[in-house]
Protein backbone atom coordinates (compact mmCIF):
# COMPACT_ATOMS: atom_id res chain seq x y z
CA UNK A 1 0.00 0.00 0.00
CA UNK A 2 1.19 3.26 -1.09
CA UNK A 3 2.47 5.66 1.85
CA UNK A 4 0.12 8.70 1.90
CA UNK A 5 2.25 12.04 1.69
CA UNK A 6 2.24 14.11 4.52
CA UNK A 7 1.05 17.53 3.40
CA UNK A 8 0.28 20.90 5.53
CA UNK A 9 -3.38 21.16 6.01
CA UNK A 10 -2.83 25.12 5.72
CA UNK A 11 -1.44 25.88 2.34
CA UNK A 12 -1.42 22.13 1.29
CA UNK A 13 2.67 22.02 1.15
CA UNK A 14 3.99 18.39 1.00
CA UNK A 15 6.36 17.18 3.69
CA UNK A 16 9.47 17.38 1.60
CA UNK A 17 8.61 21.14 0.97
CA UNK A 18 8.78 22.38 3.74
CA UNK A 19 11.33 22.41 6.86
CA UNK A 20 8.59 21.56 9.89
CA UNK A 21 5.85 20.12 9.64
CA UNK A 22 3.53 20.23 13.22
CA UNK A 23 1.07 17.82 14.02
CA UNK A 24 -2.27 18.48 15.29
CA UNK A 25 -4.85 15.68 15.92
CA UNK A 26 -6.12 15.13 12.99
CA UNK A 27 -4.17 17.96 10.69
CA UNK A 28 -0.67 19.46 10.14
CA UNK A 29 1.12 22.62 9.90
CA UNK A 30 4.05 24.02 8.34
CA UNK A 31 6.45 26.41 9.74
CA UNK A 32 5.51 29.00 7.13
CA UNK A 33 1.75 28.66 8.06
CA UNK A 34 2.37 29.42 11.98
CA UNK A 35 4.69 32.49 10.66
CA UNK A 36 1.73 33.57 8.70
CA UNK A 37 -0.66 33.11 11.73
CA UNK A 38 1.46 34.92 14.14
CA UNK A 39 1.36 38.05 12.14
CA UNK A 40 -2.25 37.84 11.59
CA UNK A 41 -2.62 37.52 16.00
CA UNK A 42 -0.24 40.31 16.42
CA UNK A 43 -2.73 42.42 13.90
CA UNK A 44 -5.51 41.38 15.47
CA UNK A 45 -4.76 41.81 18.68
CA UNK A 46 -2.96 45.26 17.92
CA UNK A 47 -5.95 46.67 16.79
CA UNK A 48 -8.78 45.33 19.13
CA UNK A 49 -7.15 44.63 22.32
CA UNK A 50 -6.28 48.27 23.74
CA UNK A 51 -8.43 49.88 25.95
CA UNK A 52 -9.77 52.80 23.89
CA UNK A 53 -8.82 55.74 25.47
CA UNK A 54 -8.22 54.31 29.25
CA UNK A 55 -5.39 56.57 29.67
CA UNK A 56 -7.04 59.68 28.28
CA UNK A 57 -6.96 62.55 30.44
CA UNK A 58 -7.89 65.67 29.55
CA UNK A 59 -6.12 67.90 31.98
CA UNK A 60 -4.26 70.83 29.65
CA UNK A 61 -1.61 73.67 30.83
CA UNK A 62 -3.32 77.04 30.05
CA UNK A 63 -2.00 78.44 26.46
CA UNK A 64 0.74 81.18 28.95
CA UNK A 65 1.78 78.14 30.75
CA UNK A 66 2.53 75.81 27.29
CA UNK A 67 4.26 79.06 25.84
CA UNK A 68 6.80 79.25 29.21
CA UNK A 69 7.03 75.60 28.55
CA UNK A 70 8.31 75.93 24.95
CA UNK A 71 10.52 78.98 25.73
CA UNK A 72 12.49 76.38 27.09
CA UNK A 73 13.38 74.75 24.11
CA UNK A 74 12.90 77.16 21.41
CA UNK A 75 14.57 80.83 20.86
CA UNK A 76 12.65 83.92 19.76
CA UNK A 77 9.48 83.06 17.60
CA UNK A 78 7.43 84.67 20.11
CA UNK A 79 4.06 84.97 17.62
CA UNK A 80 4.32 81.04 16.58
CA UNK A 81 4.59 80.12 19.75
CA UNK A 82 1.51 81.96 20.85
CA UNK A 83 -1.09 80.45 18.33
CA UNK A 84 0.48 77.37 18.70
CA UNK A 85 -0.26 77.80 22.43
CA UNK A 86 -3.96 79.00 21.63
CA UNK A 87 -4.52 76.27 19.08
CA UNK A 88 -3.51 73.58 21.16
CA UNK A 89 -5.18 74.76 24.13
CA UNK A 90 -8.52 74.96 21.81
CA UNK A 91 -8.04 71.69 20.58
CA UNK A 92 -8.08 70.22 23.91
CA UNK A 93 -10.92 72.87 24.90
CA UNK A 94 -12.94 71.21 21.33
CA UNK A 95 -12.44 67.64 22.62
CA UNK A 96 -13.78 68.30 25.55
CA UNK A 97 -16.82 70.38 24.72
CA UNK A 98 -17.37 67.74 21.78
CA UNK A 99 -18.24 64.95 24.94
CA UNK A 100 -20.94 67.37 25.99
CA UNK A 101 -22.25 69.14 23.03
CA UNK A 102 -22.66 65.91 21.47
CA UNK A 103 -25.72 65.04 23.97
CA UNK A 104 -26.72 68.65 24.35
CA UNK A 105 -27.10 70.04 20.93
CA UNK A 106 -25.31 72.97 21.27
CA UNK A 107 -22.38 74.83 19.27
CA UNK A 108 -19.49 73.10 18.08
CA UNK A 109 -16.22 74.21 17.65
CA UNK A 110 -15.00 73.89 14.91
CA UNK A 111 -10.64 72.64 14.87
CA UNK A 112 -8.14 75.09 13.44
CA UNK A 113 -5.38 72.93 11.69
CA UNK A 114 -2.07 75.49 11.31
CA UNK A 115 0.56 75.99 9.40
CA UNK A 116 3.55 77.53 10.01
CA UNK A 117 5.75 79.32 7.41
CA UNK A 118 9.39 79.79 7.48
CA UNK A 119 12.67 79.11 6.78
CA UNK A 120 14.20 75.98 7.14
CA UNK A 121 16.16 75.54 10.58
CA UNK A 122 14.35 78.35 11.58
CA UNK A 123 12.31 76.02 14.45
CA UNK A 124 9.50 74.80 13.14
CA UNK A 125 10.23 70.93 13.68
CA UNK A 126 11.41 71.53 16.81
CA UNK A 127 8.12 73.96 18.26
CA UNK A 128 6.34 70.81 17.00
CA UNK A 129 8.16 68.19 18.71
CA UNK A 130 8.33 70.46 21.75
CA UNK A 131 4.52 70.40 21.77
CA UNK A 132 4.27 66.68 21.63
CA UNK A 133 6.62 66.88 24.32
CA UNK A 134 3.68 68.43 27.08
CA UNK A 135 0.52 66.81 25.50
CA UNK A 136 -1.00 63.42 26.52
CA UNK A 137 -2.66 62.87 23.13
CA UNK A 138 -0.57 61.07 20.33
CA UNK A 139 1.72 62.96 17.88
CA UNK A 140 3.38 62.00 14.73
CA UNK A 141 5.62 63.51 12.30
CA UNK A 142 5.37 62.97 8.86
CA UNK A 143 7.33 64.87 5.79
CA UNK A 144 5.11 65.55 3.15
CA UNK A 145 7.54 64.79 0.69
CA UNK A 146 7.44 61.08 0.33
CA UNK A 147 3.49 60.81 -0.74
CA UNK A 148 2.14 60.27 -4.50
CA UNK A 149 -1.62 60.15 -5.40
CA UNK A 150 -3.28 56.94 -5.30
CA UNK A 151 -1.97 54.40 -7.13
CA UNK A 152 1.41 56.05 -8.12
CA UNK A 153 5.11 55.27 -6.76
CA UNK A 154 5.62 56.43 -3.28
CA UNK A 155 3.22 56.23 -0.18
CA UNK A 156 -0.37 57.20 -0.31
CA UNK A 157 -1.48 59.92 1.95
CA UNK A 158 -3.56 57.65 4.15
CA UNK A 159 0.09 56.01 5.88
CA UNK A 160 0.15 59.77 7.60
CA UNK A 161 -2.36 58.47 9.81
CA UNK A 162 -0.53 55.10 10.45
CA UNK A 163 2.52 56.67 11.83
CA UNK A 164 -0.27 58.29 14.43
CA UNK A 165 -1.36 54.53 14.70
CA UNK A 166 1.89 52.91 15.34
CA UNK A 167 2.63 55.99 18.03
CA UNK A 168 -0.07 55.49 20.16
CA UNK A 169 0.07 51.42 19.93
CA UNK A 170 -2.82 50.83 17.64
CA UNK A 171 -5.54 52.17 19.81
CA UNK A 172 -7.72 53.83 17.34
CA UNK A 173 -9.57 56.14 19.80
CA UNK A 174 -6.60 57.60 21.10
CA UNK A 175 -5.26 58.49 17.12
CA UNK A 176 -8.64 59.88 16.35
CA UNK A 177 -7.39 62.65 18.99
CA UNK A 178 -4.16 63.25 17.54
CA UNK A 179 -1.82 65.84 16.62
CA UNK A 180 -0.13 65.57 13.54
CA UNK A 181 2.35 67.19 12.41
CA UNK A 182 3.16 67.32 8.32
CA UNK A 183 6.60 68.61 7.24
CA UNK A 184 7.85 70.13 4.06
CA UNK A 185 3.80 71.16 2.85
CA UNK A 186 5.49 73.35 0.38
CA UNK A 187 7.06 70.84 -1.74
CA UNK A 188 3.46 68.96 -2.57
CA UNK A 189 2.56 73.03 -3.75
CA UNK A 190 1.15 72.80 -7.26
CA UNK A 191 4.04 72.80 -9.87
CA UNK A 192 2.77 75.27 -12.99
CA UNK A 193 0.04 78.11 -12.07
CA UNK A 194 -2.82 76.22 -14.25
CA UNK A 195 -4.44 73.60 -13.12
CA UNK A 196 -3.27 69.91 -13.73
CA UNK A 197 -2.39 70.54 -17.40
CA UNK A 198 -0.23 67.01 -16.75
CA UNK A 199 -0.79 65.02 -14.22
CA UNK A 200 1.09 66.41 -11.15
CA UNK A 201 0.90 63.44 -8.81
CA UNK A 202 3.70 64.20 -5.80
CA UNK A 203 2.24 67.76 -5.84
CA UNK A 204 -1.68 68.79 -6.31
CA UNK A 205 -2.66 64.83 -6.54
CA UNK A 206 -0.95 65.16 -2.85
CA UNK A 207 -3.06 68.20 -1.97
CA UNK A 208 -6.65 66.90 -3.11
CA UNK A 209 -5.53 63.07 -0.95
CA UNK A 210 -4.65 65.21 1.77
CA UNK A 211 -8.41 67.26 1.90
CA UNK A 212 -10.61 64.15 2.91
CA UNK A 213 -7.94 63.78 5.54
CA UNK A 214 -7.73 67.45 6.96
CA UNK A 215 -11.90 68.16 6.82
CA UNK A 216 -12.35 64.91 9.43
CA UNK A 217 -13.78 62.01 7.55
CA UNK A 218 -13.72 57.96 7.76
CA UNK A 219 -10.67 57.15 6.14
CA UNK A 220 -9.28 53.38 5.39
CA UNK A 221 -5.54 53.02 6.76
CA UNK A 222 -3.17 50.57 5.92
CA UNK A 223 -2.01 49.11 9.47
CA UNK A 224 2.20 49.63 8.63
CA UNK A 225 1.80 52.24 6.41
CA UNK A 226 3.17 52.48 2.89
CA UNK A 227 1.02 51.89 -0.08
CA UNK A 228 -2.66 49.90 0.48
CA UNK A 229 -1.65 46.48 -0.42
CA UNK A 230 -5.20 44.17 -1.12
CA UNK A 231 -4.34 41.73 1.21
CA UNK A 232 -3.68 44.53 4.26
CA UNK A 233 -6.52 44.69 6.87
CA UNK A 234 -7.09 48.54 6.53
CA UNK A 235 -8.47 50.07 10.21
CA UNK A 236 -11.02 53.22 10.13
CA UNK A 237 -10.07 56.02 11.44
CA UNK A 238 -11.75 59.13 11.61
CA UNK A 239 -10.10 62.42 11.62
CA UNK A 240 -12.69 64.87 12.50
CA UNK A 241 -10.85 65.35 16.00
CA UNK A 242 -7.02 65.31 14.49
CA UNK A 243 -5.29 68.71 14.70
CA UNK A 244 -2.66 69.01 11.78
CA UNK A 245 -0.19 71.44 11.60
CA UNK A 246 1.75 71.68 8.40
CA UNK A 247 5.13 73.62 8.28
CA UNK A 248 7.30 74.65 5.28
CA UNK A 249 10.14 76.97 4.07
CA UNK A 250 7.81 78.17 1.35
CA UNK A 251 11.04 79.88 -0.26
CA UNK A 252 10.40 82.81 -2.32
CA UNK A 253 6.85 83.37 -0.65
CA UNK A 254 8.54 87.19 0.72
CA UNK A 255 8.35 88.37 -3.17
CA UNK A 256 5.23 87.56 -3.75
CA UNK A 257 3.61 89.09 0.14
CA UNK A 258 5.68 92.14 -1.15
CA UNK A 259 3.75 92.75 -4.29
CA UNK A 260 0.47 92.28 -2.49
CA UNK A 261 1.51 94.39 0.23
CA UNK A 262 2.45 97.04 -2.65
CA UNK A 263 -0.84 96.82 -4.16
CA UNK A 264 -2.44 97.72 -0.79
CA UNK A 265 -0.12 100.97 -0.07
CA UNK A 266 -0.59 102.53 -3.32
CA UNK A 267 -2.09 106.16 -2.49
CA UNK A 268 -0.95 109.68 -1.66
CA UNK A 269 -0.34 109.54 1.99
CA UNK A 270 2.16 106.24 2.39
CA UNK A 271 3.69 106.17 5.12
CA UNK A 272 7.24 105.91 3.90
CA UNK A 273 8.59 104.45 7.42
CA UNK A 274 5.35 101.76 8.00
CA UNK A 275 7.03 100.75 4.25
CA UNK A 276 10.00 99.89 5.56
CA UNK A 277 9.21 98.36 8.42
CA UNK A 278 6.79 96.37 6.70
CA UNK A 279 9.50 95.64 4.09
CA UNK A 280 12.04 94.72 6.90
CA UNK A 281 9.38 92.18 8.56
CA UNK A 282 7.56 90.85 5.09
CA UNK A 283 6.65 86.95 6.46
CA UNK A 284 5.21 88.40 9.71
CA UNK A 285 2.08 89.72 7.05
CA UNK A 286 1.87 86.18 5.03
CA UNK A 287 -1.96 84.95 4.61
CA UNK A 288 -3.32 82.55 2.85
CA UNK A 289 -4.01 84.43 -0.39
CA UNK A 290 0.65 84.13 -0.47
CA UNK A 291 0.36 80.35 -0.11
CA UNK A 292 -2.44 80.24 -2.82
CA UNK A 293 -0.47 82.01 -5.62
CA UNK A 294 2.12 79.88 -3.78
CA UNK A 295 0.82 76.66 -5.41
CA UNK A 296 -1.49 75.65 -2.39
CA UNK A 297 -5.00 74.83 -3.11
CA UNK A 298 -7.80 76.81 -2.05
CA UNK A 299 -9.92 73.89 -0.84
CA UNK A 300 -6.55 73.12 0.96
CA UNK A 301 -5.87 76.26 2.19
CA UNK A 302 -9.77 76.51 3.50
CA UNK A 303 -9.34 73.56 5.59
CA UNK A 304 -6.28 75.50 7.07
CA UNK A 305 -7.83 78.55 8.83
CA UNK A 306 -4.34 79.69 11.27
CA UNK A 307 -1.18 81.15 9.10
CA UNK A 308 1.67 81.99 11.33
CA UNK A 309 5.21 81.96 10.66
CA UNK A 310 9.23 82.38 11.76
CA UNK A 311 11.38 84.52 11.71
CA UNK A 312 14.77 84.19 9.92
CA UNK A 313 17.66 83.28 12.72
CA UNK A 314 20.13 86.54 13.08
CA UNK A 315 23.11 86.47 15.13
CA UNK A 316 22.09 87.19 18.79
CA UNK A 317 19.25 84.35 18.68
CA UNK A 318 21.72 82.07 17.18
CA UNK A 319 24.26 82.99 20.10
CA UNK A 320 21.24 82.44 22.53
CA UNK A 321 20.53 78.91 20.96
CA UNK A 322 24.16 77.50 21.22
CA UNK A 323 23.62 78.23 24.72
CA UNK A 324 20.01 78.69 26.13
CA UNK A 325 17.88 76.00 25.30
CA UNK A 326 17.35 73.09 28.01
CA UNK A 327 19.61 70.84 25.72
CA UNK A 328 21.08 73.92 24.01
CA UNK A 329 24.36 72.31 21.84
CA UNK A 330 27.23 74.01 24.56
CA UNK A 331 25.21 72.12 27.77
CA UNK A 332 25.41 69.15 25.62
CA UNK A 333 29.16 69.01 25.13
CA UNK A 334 29.84 69.89 28.94
CA UNK A 335 27.44 67.12 29.84
CA UNK A 336 29.36 65.10 27.32
CA UNK A 337 33.29 66.44 28.83
CA UNK A 338 32.14 65.91 32.51
CA UNK A 339 31.17 62.39 31.46
CA UNK A 340 34.75 61.62 30.89
CA UNK A 341 36.01 63.67 34.19
CA UNK A 342 36.75 66.86 32.04
CA UNK A 343 35.42 70.21 33.03
CA UNK A 344 35.20 71.84 29.79
CA UNK A 345 35.23 75.63 29.63
CA UNK A 346 35.04 77.76 26.54
CA UNK A 347 35.50 81.50 26.02
CA UNK A 348 32.88 83.80 24.89
CA UNK A 349 34.67 85.07 21.95
CA UNK A 350 34.24 81.16 20.59
CA UNK A 351 30.58 81.51 20.91
CA UNK A 352 30.93 84.06 18.69
CA UNK A 353 32.82 82.83 16.26
CA UNK A 354 30.70 79.67 15.90
CA UNK A 355 27.68 81.93 15.29
CA UNK A 356 29.61 84.29 12.63
CA UNK A 357 30.54 81.45 11.19
CA UNK A 358 26.88 79.69 10.40
CA UNK A 359 25.91 83.07 8.99
CA UNK A 360 29.11 83.27 6.61
CA UNK A 361 28.58 79.98 5.46
CA UNK A 362 24.74 80.49 5.68
CA UNK A 363 24.21 77.11 8.02
CA UNK A 364 21.46 78.38 9.84
CA UNK A 365 20.84 77.04 13.44
CA UNK A 366 21.50 73.37 12.07
CA UNK A 367 24.65 74.33 10.72
CA UNK A 368 25.62 74.97 14.64
CA UNK A 369 25.80 71.35 15.51
CA UNK A 370 28.10 70.71 12.68
CA UNK A 371 30.49 73.96 13.47
CA UNK A 372 30.80 72.35 16.98
CA UNK A 373 31.48 69.30 15.69
CA UNK A 374 34.42 69.94 13.90
CA UNK A 375 36.14 72.44 16.84
CA UNK A 376 35.38 69.23 19.66
CA UNK A 377 35.78 65.90 17.37
CA UNK A 378 39.71 66.06 18.06
CA UNK A 379 39.51 66.58 21.67
CA UNK A 380 36.76 64.02 22.10
CA UNK A 381 39.06 61.96 20.27
CA UNK A 382 42.96 62.54 22.13
CA UNK A 383 41.29 63.63 25.60
CA UNK A 384 39.29 60.67 27.21
CA UNK A 385 42.03 57.99 28.98
CA UNK A 386 44.35 61.01 29.34
CA UNK A 387 44.33 62.24 33.25
CA UNK A 388 43.52 65.69 31.58
CA UNK A 389 40.72 66.95 33.75
CA UNK A 390 40.14 70.69 32.15
CA UNK A 391 39.57 71.77 28.82
CA UNK A 392 39.57 75.05 27.66
CA UNK A 393 38.53 76.04 24.66
CA UNK A 394 40.38 79.24 23.24
CA UNK A 395 39.69 80.94 19.72
CA UNK A 396 43.67 80.38 18.43
CA UNK A 397 41.98 76.68 19.04
CA UNK A 398 38.38 76.88 17.76
CA UNK A 399 40.07 78.77 14.62
CA UNK A 400 42.63 76.33 13.51
CA UNK A 401 39.90 72.96 14.00
CA UNK A 402 37.42 74.93 12.48
CA UNK A 403 39.63 76.47 9.19
CA UNK A 404 41.21 72.90 8.62
CA UNK A 405 37.62 70.90 9.00
CA UNK A 406 35.42 70.22 5.42
CA UNK A 407 33.35 72.94 6.15
CA UNK A 408 34.86 75.31 5.02
CA UNK A 409 35.11 73.82 1.48
CA UNK A 410 31.37 74.55 1.24
CA UNK A 411 31.63 78.49 1.35
CA UNK A 412 30.91 79.56 -2.35
CA UNK A 413 33.62 81.23 -4.19
P1 LIG B 1 12.84 73.56 10.58
O1 LIG B 1 11.86 72.50 10.93
O2 LIG B 1 12.29 74.94 10.71
O3 LIG B 1 13.56 73.35 9.28
P2 LIG B 1 14.22 72.61 12.91
O4 LIG B 1 13.16 72.85 13.92
O5 LIG B 1 14.41 71.21 12.46
O6 LIG B 1 14.01 73.54 11.65
O7 LIG B 1 15.59 73.21 13.48
C1 LIG B 1 16.82 72.57 13.27
C2 LIG B 1 17.65 72.63 14.54
O8 LIG B 1 18.08 73.96 14.76
C3 LIG B 1 16.87 72.24 15.78
O9 LIG B 1 17.03 70.90 16.08
C4 LIG B 1 17.48 73.13 16.86
O10 LIG B 1 18.61 72.52 17.39
C5 LIG B 1 17.93 74.34 16.13
N1 LIG B 1 16.97 75.47 16.18
C6 LIG B 1 16.37 76.06 15.14
N2 LIG B 1 15.62 77.10 15.53
C7 LIG B 1 15.71 77.16 16.86
C8 LIG B 1 15.14 78.02 17.86
N3 LIG B 1 14.33 79.03 17.53
N4 LIG B 1 15.45 77.79 19.14
C9 LIG B 1 16.30 76.78 19.49
N5 LIG B 1 16.88 75.95 18.61
C10 LIG B 1 16.60 76.12 17.29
Amino acid sequence: MAKTQLICSFCGRKRDEVKILIAGLESHICENCVEHAREIIEQEINVKDVKPGADFNLSVKKPVEIKKFLDDYVIEQNEAKKVLAVAVYNHFKRLQHKSISAKTNEVEIEKSNIVMVGETGTGKTLLAKSIAKILNVPFAIVDATVFTEAGYVGEDVESILSRLLQVCNYDVAAAERGIVYIDEIDKIARKGDNPSITRDVSGEGVQQGLLKLLEGADVLVPPQGGRKHPEQKLIKINTQNILFICGGAFNGIDKLIARRMQTNTIGFNVDKEHQEAVKNNLLSYVNSSDLKKFGLIPELLGRLPVVTYLNPLDSSTLRSILTEPKNALVKQYKKLFELEGITLTIEPAVLDFMVEKALEFSLGARGLRSICESIFTDAMFELPGTNQKAFNLDMEYSKRKFDSSKITLLKVA
